[in-house]
C-alpha cells in the first residue's frame, strides 16, 4: 500500500491557535507527508498513514513545554471552581507564572494540558493548565 497524501487531510486541517500559542501546546499534530498542522486524536494521519508528529522541533519550543510540565506536576484532577496558578508566557516565550485563577469552565484536552476557561484578576480568559 503506498503511503501518500489522498487530499483527505484537508478535512482535518488546524488553523493557527489565537494568541501565538504553539501549535503543539494546544494538542495539534503535524504530518511531514502531508505537510499539514492536523486536528486529529490519533498517532497516525488520517490521510497518508504516517506517524504524525506530536512534538516540536525546536529547542526553544522543548524548553516551554518542559517548563510548564515541571512547574506544574502537582496539578492533577482539577474541578470546577479550584483555585490555581496561571502561566503566561513572557516576551521571550518563557511560561512565567502571573497569578492564582479560578477554574470555570473545561474547553477541551490537548495532549499532557487541558484548556480551561480561568477567571483571573476579574478578568476571564483560556489557559492551559497540566491535566
Ligand atoms: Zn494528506
Ligand atoms: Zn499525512
Amino acid at each position: 500500500m503506498s503511503m501518500s497524501c489522498k487530499g483527505k487531510c484537508s478535512d482535518f486541517r488546524a488553523l493557527r491557535p489565537k494568541d501565538h500559542d504553539g501549535r503543539y501546546i494546544v494538542g495539534q499534530k503535524r504530518c511531514q507527508t502531508c505537510s499539514m498542522f492536523l486536528n486529529w486524536e490519533g498517532l497516525w494521519c488520517p490521510c497518508c498513514g504516517y506517524k504524525l508528529r506530536t512534538r516540536p522541533r525546536s529547542t526553544k519550543y522543548k524548553t516551554q513545554l518542559t517548563t510548564m510540565t515541571n512547574k506544574n506536576t502537582e496539578k492533577k484532577n482539577l474541578i470546577r471552581g479550584e483555585s490555581v496558578d496561571v502561566f503566561e508566557k513572557d516576551s521571550d516565550g518563557i511560561m512565567i507564572r502571573v497569578g492564582m485563577g479560578k477554574l470555570l469552565n473545561h474547553i477541551q484536552r490537548a495532549g499532557k494540558y487541558e484548556i480551561w476557561q480561568v477567571e483571573l484578576k476579574n478578568e476571564i480568559c483560556n489557559k492551559f493548565i497540566l491535566a
